[in-house]
């Protein structure tokens, strides 16, 4: 019996797809959807509010696995009210779950009708995660239909618009479902490899659900690639998470654990198993699951002999799965059903059965022609090739994304650094300009405007200067006589002329290191550096006979009483000197004018 049954290929494959779970399209059931409140929200509701369809949508993906009829009644209904109000997106939705139900339930004409126009609402809505959802979609239908080739070009579309799509699950999604349909094609090294990738996008988003059914995925693969025993550990890991995650996927885990005890020889845990998952009270174990188990169920009896048993499984298997799962789950029972009677010699029950499946796959499998299978497979490796394509313009797109991050980190720096140096550059201006203002200043604060010579507080700040340096020096002291009267005669101009003639005259007659100032009026004061009594006395009498000579040329009596004051810069008090220079300029002046005159503090002390 065995024998014949490996010897069977079409039943071994059948049997190997059958291991397949098709984690790829079901949504998460979220425990805490409440179909009450739903159908609450509905009622209250008038009949032609828009506001319907969002709970209408929420409702048929409720009841999608549960009982597809119903899910594409509420589709149907949300379908009405998007075209109604033209709501593309809702559309999509509503299309899509409408297909899904129809796939589940056989009427794949009906379905792929349905999913075609969701595909072409999504693309109206322009909305890239619709766009790859209702592609990915009709991926699936085709992989039910076990028509692979078709269902890997879907899924490259899809996986196209996942990587647009705002929605990360998506990607880890079309990961899901490529790493399902490389895995019916045997490449569970590829497979493997989706599979690892949506584990890590899932859990970068922290899905354990998703996370979880990508798991079980990979130990698909790794059980098919003959790693059992990883493929145990992995889904041993996934059962122990049973209170987080949702029944389809432990149920998912449950019958590819059994089928790891079957192959392990461990027939007892395998038959609890995939009774456990048949018998599931709750009946939210995924169908294809369910299938799954009455399939493996019967092949443990058939192993262990109990070949009466195992026919029964079969048949409680097509009217459990009847309706609610995929093409592939129930053509599967009854292929292994009809080959099981016949190798009994049943030939009469074996031809029955033929003819319901033949029946049943007519109505349900339109698609599938005979030699289509092995046809696809050629092609298949094509279809991979291009996978393998869109995986390396991903990576080379995040690549060009990354070096276009450098690129922009650059410039952004390089502007910065150039910002920076400009504002220094600026900043180094500025301050020159701000030197030279102030040197502006200060010298405008320290001329006198009328002469252009120094002022008072130019003299102030020299004597500052030299203060606390030892050094002898001269103050002497200047104050033009009877200036009101030339003032008087010529006018007040004719005075300033005078006065800058005049201030011109001792700026010729002073010495490199003197300093001269006008006190104000016709005031001036020369600082004589390093003078002594004689000098002092010799350089003033050279001023007074100077400014006299100016007589000639202004045609009028120009003439400077000169007082001064000797003392040593570093002892020297400026008010001291000052008041010195002034007490000898007022003696110059009571004794006629046109003098000069030492201060009598110097005179007393050289006598
Ligand atoms: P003396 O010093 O010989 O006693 O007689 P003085 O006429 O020069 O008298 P005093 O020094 O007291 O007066 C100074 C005069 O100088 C008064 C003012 O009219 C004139 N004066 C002061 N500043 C200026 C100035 O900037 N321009 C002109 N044109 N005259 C000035
Ligand atoms: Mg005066
Ligand atoms: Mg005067």
């Amino acid at each position: 019996m065995l024998l014949l049954r490996i010897k069977d290929l079409k039943t071994v494959r059948w049997i190997l797809l059958l291991l397949l779970p098709f984690t790829t399209s079901f949504p998460i059931l979220a425990s805490d959807v409440n179909v009450d409140t739903l159908k609450a929200t509905l009622t209250d509701l008038s009949l032609d509010d828009e506001a319907r369809i969002e709970p209408l949508i929420e409702l048929a993906y409720f009841y999608l696995y549960i009982a597809p009829k119903k899910t594409a009644k509420y589709a149907t209904q949300a379908l009405a009210f998007s075209s109604i109000h033209n709501n593309n997106a809702s559309k999509a939705k509503a299309l899509r779950l409408l297909g899904q139900a129809e796939m589940y339930q056989g009427l794949n004409q009906a379905a792929f009708a349905h999913l075609n126009q969701a595909i072409n609402s999504a693309k109206a809505s322009e909305n890239s995660h619709l766009i790859s959802v209702s592609n990915r979609v009709m991926g699936v239908f085709y992989e039910l239909i076990i028509d692979h080739d078709n269902a890997m070009k879907y899924y490259i579309i899809a996986l196209t618009f996942a990587k647009l799509s705002d929605k990360k699950e998506d990607l880890a999604m079309v990961f899901n479902n490529l790493g399902n349909v490389l895995n019916s094609q045997h490449d569970y090294n590829n497979a493997a490899r989706y599979f690892e990738q949506s584990i890590t996008i899932n859990a970068e988003l922290n899905d354990l659900n998703m996370k979880m059914n990508a798991t079980v995925g990979l130990s698909v693969s790794l059980l098919r690639s003959g790693d059992v025993l990883k493929a145990q550990s992995l889904l041993e890991k996934v059962i122990n998470n049973q209170s987080l995650i949702n029944d389809f996927i432990f149920s998912e885990a449950s019958v590819n654990l059994a089928h790891v005890y079957k192959l392990l020889k461990t027939f007892s845990s395998a038959k609890s198993l995939y009774r456990f998952v048949i018998d599931d009270e709750k009946g939210s174990a995924y169908p294809p699951a369910v299938a799954a188990a009455y399939l493996g169920l019967a092949d443990v009896l058939i192993q262990t002999n109990h070949i009466k048993q195992a026919g029964d499984v079969y048949r409680k298997g097509i009217i459990a799965v009847k309706g609610k799962t995929s093409v592939k789950s129930e053509m599967a029972l009854y292929e292994n059903l009809a080959k099981l009677e016949l190798n009994q010699g049943h030939f009469e029950t074996a031809a029955t059965v033929q003819s319901e499946y033949i029946e049943r796959r007519n109505q349900i499998k339109p698609l599938i022609q005979d030699g289509m299978v092995e046809k696809l497979e050629n092609q298949l490796q094509i279809e991979r090739d291009h996978i393998k394509l869109q995986n390396e313009l991903i990576v080379s797109q995040q690549e060009s994304q990354h070096s276009s991050l450098y690129l922009f980190t650059a410039i952004v720096i390089s502007l910065v650094s150039l910002a920076l140096f400009l504002l220094l550059l600026l900043r180094k201006q500025l301050i020159a300009r701000l030197k030279s203002t102030n040197k502006t200043l200060k010298k405008a604060s320290e001329t006198d405007p009328l002469t252009g010579i120094g002022n008072r507080r130019y003299l102030d700040n020299k004597l500052e200067a030299f203060k606390c340096q030892d050094i002898q020096m001269a103050f002497i002291l200047l104050d033009i006589d009877h200036f009101k009267e030339i003032n008087d005669n010529f006018g007040h101009d004719a005075g300033d002329e005078i006065l800058i003639a005049i201030s011109e005259t001792i700026k010729d007659v002073c010495r490199k290191n003197d300093i001269f100032a006008r006190m104000g009026g016709e005031e001036f004061v020369i600082l004589s550096m390093s003078s002594t009594e004689e000098s002092a006395r010799f350089f003033a009498e050279r001023v007074r006979a100077c400014i006299e000579g100016m007589s000639r040329s202004f045609e009028s009596t120009i003439t400077t009483s000169i007082g001064i004051a000797l003392g040593n810069m570093e002892k020297a008090n400026y008010d001291d000197l000052y008041k010195q220079a002034d007490i000898a300029l007022y003696l110059a002046k009571s004794q006629g004018r046109n003098r000069v005159m030492l201060s009598p503090k110097v005179a007393s002390a050289s006598n």
